[in-house]
C-alpha cells in the first residue's frame, strides 16, 4: 500500500493522474449503460452493441493506462512503440467485447457468468497493461515483480467479476458496476505499477520522443471522451427508440386485445402471438398458446390446411365455419379467416424467414348463431302459443309423409277450428282471447305425443299431423280425444267459458298423397264438421270438395256484394186479424248474384255469419230498411231480422240509435226480430242490450218461437213485445194435432204475458181460418202477401188491409177463443 501511495505521489504528475481517473470513470459509466442496452436489444443487434461496449470500455481502459503512464515521471525520457501500444488497446477492446455479453439482461445475475466475465476482463486488462508497459522505450530497463503482477490481475479480475454481478437493469446497479469497474481498472494499473521497477541505464538509446506528455494525454482523453459520447448518445437514442417501440407494441397489443375477434399469428403452424380475446375464447392464458402448434386451438384438419396454404382456408372474404372445443370442453361455433401478413423481420439473420407469418382471425359466432336460431324459431313458430306455424307444419308433414310412404304406413292430418271462440274475444277482448288460445295450445300439446306435431295456422285454427295412423278408427279416437280435451270449461279471471272444437280429418294416402292436398281436404272436412253442428269430427269425402269450393267462391262474392249493389230488401206484410189493418212489414234480404241470379238468404246468411260478414251486412240491412220505411205512406212498423252474431257487437245499441237518428225513423216504428239462439251463452249481456233497445222504444219480437231451446223461463225475464210462431207449426195445422196444440199454447202464453203473437208462413185460407178461430192476433204469409220491393205493396193495394175475401171462410171466430 505504501508502495502504491508512494508510487502515486512521488513519481506521478498529479493533474494527469486525475485526468486518467476521470477518463476511467467516464468510460466505466458509459460502458455500464451500453452493456445494459446490449442485453435488451434484439438478438441480431447484440454483436454491434458488444463491439460498442468493447470500444468504449477498451479504449477507456487503454486511455486510462496511457494517460497514467504519461503522468508517470520517473525522470527519464519515455516514448512508446506504436505497434505494441495499438495491439495492447485492441486486446482491451476485444476482452471487453467478449466479457460484457455475459452480463444477465434482467433479474438475478448469474454468478458463473459474472466470474467468467470478470476473468476475461481481468486477463485482458492485465494483458493490455503489461503489453503497454513493454511498449515503453526509455534509457533503462523495466522490471516487473511477479507477485505484484499476479495480485494486480487477480484484484482487477475479481473486482470486475463483482461489477458484472450487479443488476444492470437498475440505475443503482449500473452505478455500482461502473464504480467497481473503475476501481478494478485503477487497482490493476497501480498495483501493477507498484511492482514495476525502472533501472536507469545511460547506455540505452531511445529513439524519437519529442511529443509533449500533457498534449498527448489531453488528446487521448479527448478521443476517449468522443468515443464515450458516441456510445452514450447511441444508448440514449436507442433507449428513446426502444421506449417508443414498447409503447407502440403496447398500443398494438391493446388494439388487438380490444377487437372482438380472436387473433392469432403463426408461422408454419407455430403460434407466435395471440390476443386476449382469443385467449379468453379458448379459455387458456396467452402464455399457454404462444410457441405451441395451432392444433392446440384448431381441429387437426383445419390446422393442416392452414399450414399448407394459409389463404386457401379463406381468402379474406369467405370465412370457414367450424366448432372450436375449448379447454373446458365447451364447443363454440366460430368462423375463421386467414391471411398472409407482412413478413415479420427477425433482424439481420434472414434465414429465419423460411415461411410467411400468417394472421388468423377467429370470430365467435355464438351470439350470431343464437340470433339466427331465434329468427328461425320465430319464423317457424306462432308467437302467441309457441306452437309450430304453418311453415313448420308443412315441413314436418313432408317428413312424416315421406317416411310413411317408405314404410308403407298411414298418417293423418287433422284440422281444428274452435267453436264459439268469437264470444270469448267479444267478452274478454283480444287479450283474453289470446290467453284462451294459449290454454288451448297447452291442452293440445298435452293430449298428443311428442312425436306428433300440433300447429297453429292462425286465428282459432289448429292442425295436427299424426304419424303411423293406419285406421280411420284411430283417427276418430284421436279426434274424440282432442274434442273432449278442448271442451272442458276454461277459466279466465274467474269467468268460465265453454268452447269446443270441430275437427276435419284427411288420411294419407287415401285422401291425398301431398301435404297441400291433405291439408286442403282436412279443411274441407272441417267445414263440413262445423256445418253439421260443431263439436264433431268429419272425415274427408270427395263429394265435400266441390260444395266447399262453391261456398268459398260464394264467400268471396259476398264480400263485395253490398259495394256492388247486388243486395236489396223485400218486404212481407203482417196484418192484424181483427182489424185487417196492415201492422208491419218484415224486411227480408235478397242477393242478386251476377252468375247465380237471386240467391235465397238461407244460402248465404249462414255463410255471412261464419265469415263474419253478417256485421257489415246487417248494418246495411238495418239502415236500408229504416230509410225505405221512413218513406212509406202508411206509418206501419218495419221488422228487421238480427243475427245473434250482430247482437254480440259491443256497439250495437249505439249503432242502432245512430241509424234511427240519421234516417229519421221513429224508434216505435222499428221491430227487431231475434231468435232464441241469442239467449244462450251470455244471457246477462243479451238482457242488457235488449233492455237498452226496449228503452229506446224499439219493438222486440222473438222469431221462430217454439223451435229453439224452449226454456220458457226466460220469457218472463226478457222484455219481448211479441212472439212469432214458427211457420213449421202453421204448416202442421190441420195435419197433426201437436202443431195445433203448440199454437194454442203459444197463444195462451202470449195472452198471459201480455205479448202480441204473430203466426208466419200462412199459405192457405184454412190455416188462416184456424189461426183466427184460435184468436191469433197477427198473421204473415204468402197467402196474405209475398215479399216484394219497398213500396210495391202500397202501389198495388187500394187500401193496405187484409183482403176481406180471405176472411170469408172463417168469419170472426177468435172472439170465442
Ligand atoms: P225468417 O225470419 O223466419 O223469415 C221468414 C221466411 O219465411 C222468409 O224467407 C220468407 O220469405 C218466408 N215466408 C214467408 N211467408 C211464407 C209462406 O207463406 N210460406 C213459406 N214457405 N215461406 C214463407 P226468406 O226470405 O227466404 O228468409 C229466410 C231466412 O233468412 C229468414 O227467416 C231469416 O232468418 C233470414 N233472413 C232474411 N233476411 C235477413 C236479414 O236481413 N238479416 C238476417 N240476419 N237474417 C235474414
Ligand atoms: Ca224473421
Ligand atoms: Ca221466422
Amino acid at each position: 500500500m505504501i508502495e502504491i501511495l508512494g508510487c502515486l505521489t512521488y513519481e506521478h504528475n498529479l493533474p494527469l493522474l486525475f485526468l486518467a481517473v476521470g477518463v476511467c470513470c467516464m468510460a466505466c459509466f458509459v460502458s455500464a449503460n451500453v452493456v445494459r442496452r446490449l442485453r435488451l436489444v434484439a438478438r441480431g443487434h447484440r454483436v454491434i452493441w458488444a463491439i460498442v461496449a468493447g470500444l468504449v470500455y477498451g479504449c477507456g481502459v487503454w486511455a486510462t493506462h496511457f494517460i497514467a503512464m504519461l503522468a508517470f515521471q520517473p525522470g527519464l525520457p519515455i516514448s512508446y512503440a506504436p505497434g505494441l501500444t495499438a495491439v495492447s488497446a485492441l486486446v482491451a477492446v476485444l476482452g471487453a467485447a467478449l466479457a460484457f455479453p455475459l452480463v444477465q439482461a434482467s433479474g438475478k445475475p448469474r454468478r458463473g457468468r459474472a466470474l467468467a466475465g470478470g476473468t476475461v476482463l481481468g486477463l485482458s486488462v492485465g494483458a493490455m497493461h503489461f503489453m503497454g508497459m513493454s511498449a515503453m522505450r526509455l534509457p533503462g530497463t523495466v522490471e516487473f515483480s511477479p507477485p505484484h503482477a499476479v495480485l494486480s490481475v487477480l484484484a482487477g479480475g475479481g473486482l470486475a467479476a463483482l461489477a458484472l454481478a450487479r443488476r444492470f437493469d437498475r440505475r443503482r446497479g449500473r452505478l455500482a458496476a461502473a464504480c467497481l469497474l473503475a476501481v478494478s481498472i485503477l487497482c490493476l494499473h497501480f498495483l501493477g505499477m507498484a511492482g514495476t521497477t525502472i533501472l536507469p541505464d545511460g547506455n540505452v538509446e531511445v529513439a524519437g520522443g519529442g511529443l509533449d506528455g500533457h498534449l498527448l494525454a489531453i488528446t487521448t482523453a479527448a478521443v476517449v471522451a468522443a468515443i464515450a459520447t458516441v456510445g452514450l448518445s447511441s444508448v440514449v437514442l436507442e433507449e428513446k427508440l426502444w421506449g417508443e417501440r414498447t409503447r407502440d407494441a403496447a398500443r398494438l397489443r391493446r388494439l388487438a386485445s380490444g377487437t372482438f375477434e380472436g387473433l392469432l399469428i403463426h408461422r408454419g403452424g407455430t403460434i407466435l402471438d395471440v390476443n386476449e380475446t382469443l385467449a379468453r375464447l379458448v379459455g387458456l392464458p396467452a402464455a399457454a398458446l404462444v410457441g405451441h402448434d395451432i392444433t392446440r386451438i384448431l381441429p387437426a384438419g383445419v390446422a393442416s390446411r392452414l399450414r399448407a396454404d394459409p389463404e386457401a382456408v379463406a381468402n379474406g372474404t369467405a370465412a370457414l365455419e367450424l366448432e372450436l372445443v375449448t379447454e373446458g370442453g365447451r364447443s363454440i361455433p366460430v368462423e375463421i379467416l386467414s391471411r398472409v401478413i407482412e413478413e415479420v423481420k427477425t433482424g439481420w439473420r434472414r434465414r429465419a424467414r423460411l415461411q410467411p407469418a400468417c394472421a388468423v382471425a377467429i370470430r365467435d359466432l355464438t351470439e350470431r348463431k343464437r340470433a339466427e336460431a331465434q329468427i328461425r324459431y320465430l319464423a317457424h313458430h306462432d308467437g302467441l302459443t309457441g306452437l309450430p306455424n304453418r311453415a313448420l307444419l308443412a315441413d314436418r308433414a313432408h317428413q312424416v309423409l315421406e317416411l310413411a310412404a317408405r314404410e308403407g304406413r298411414g298418417a293423418a292430418i287433422l284440422c281444428l277450428d274452435l267453436d264459439r271462440f268469437k264470444t270469448v274475444n267479444d267478452v274478454m277482448g283480444h287479450e283474453g282471447g289470446d290467453r284462451l288460445l294459449a290454454q288451448v295450445a297447452e291442452r293440445l300439446r298435452a293430449s298428443l305425443r311428442a312425436s306428433d306435431t300440433v300447429a297453429r295456422l292462425g286465428g282459432d285454427e289448429f292442425a295436427i299431423i299424426k304419424a303411423d295412423l293406419d285406421t280411420p278408427e284411430a283417427g276418430a279416437a284421436l279426434a274424440n280425444r282432442v274434442i273432449a280435451a278442448l271442451s272442458v270449461p276454461y277459466d279466465l279471471d274467474g269467468q268460465v267459458f265453454e268452447i269446443g272444437t270441430s275437427v276435419g280429418i284427411a288420411l294419407f294416402p287415401g285422401d291425398g298423397r301431398t301435404v297441400p292436398r291433405l291439408l286442403h281436404n282436412a279443411d274441407t272436412a272441417l267445414y263440413r264438421a262445423k256445418r253439421d253442428g260443431r263439436g264433431v269430427y268429419r272425415f274427408f269425402e270427395p263429394a265435400m270438395d266441390q260444395r266447399l269450393l262453391e261456398r268459398r267462391a260464394m264467400e268471396r262474392d259476398l264480400r263485395v256484394a253490398v259495394e256492388r249493389g247486388e243486395m236489396f230488401l223485400v218486404y212481407q206484410p203482417q196484418f192484424d186479424t181483427m182489424t185487417r189493418e196492415l201492422v208491419g212489414q218484415e224486411a227480408l234480404l235478397r242477393w242478386t248474384h251476377p252468375a247465380r241470379g237471386v240467391v235465397p238468404p238461407s244460402d248465404f246468411v249462414p255463410l255471412a255469419e261464419e265469415a263474419g260478414l253478417i256485421i257489415p251486412l246487417g248494418r246495411w240491412v238495418l239502415e236500408t230498411a229504416c230509410i225505405e220505411a221512413a218513406g212509406w205512406p202508411v206509418p206501419c212498423r218495419v221488422a228487421v231480422n238480427l243475427s245473434p252474431a250482430q247482437f254480440r257487437q259491443p256497439d250495437l245499441v249505439a249503432a242502432i240509435s245512430g241509424i234511427l237518428e240519421r234516417t229519421g225513423l221513429p224508434p216505435q216504428r222499428l221491430k227487431m226480430e231475434v231468435t232464441e239462439g241469442l239467449l244462450i251463452g251470455d244471457t246477462e249481456r243479451a238482457l242488457t242490450v235488449l233492455r237498452a233497445l226496449k228503452a229506446m222504444g224499439i219493438f222486440l219480437s222473438l222469431d221462430d218461437f217454439g223451435t229453439g231451446y224452449s226454456s220458457l223461463g226466460y220469457l218472463r225475464r226478457f222484455p219481448f213485445d211479441e212472439l212469432k210462431i214458427d211457420q213449421s207449426f202453421v204448416r202442421g195445422l190441420g195435419r197433426d194435432v201437436e202443431s195445433a196444440a203448440i199454437i194454442e199454447a203459444v197463444l195462451a202464453l202470449g195472452r198471459s204475458l201480455g205479448l202480441s203473437v204473430v203466426a208466419e208462413g200462412v199459405e192457405t185460407e184454412e190455416q188462416l181460418g184456424m189461426l183466427r178461430s184460435r184468436g191469433c192476433p197477427q198473421v204473415q204469409g204468402y197467402l196474405l202477401g209475398r215479399p216484394a220491393r219497398s213500396g210495391e205493396f202500397f202501389a198495388a193495394a187500394v187500401t193496405p188491409r187484409l183482403p176481406e175475401t180471405l176472411l170469408a171462410a172463417s168469419p170472426h171466430m177468435h172472439g170465442s177463443a
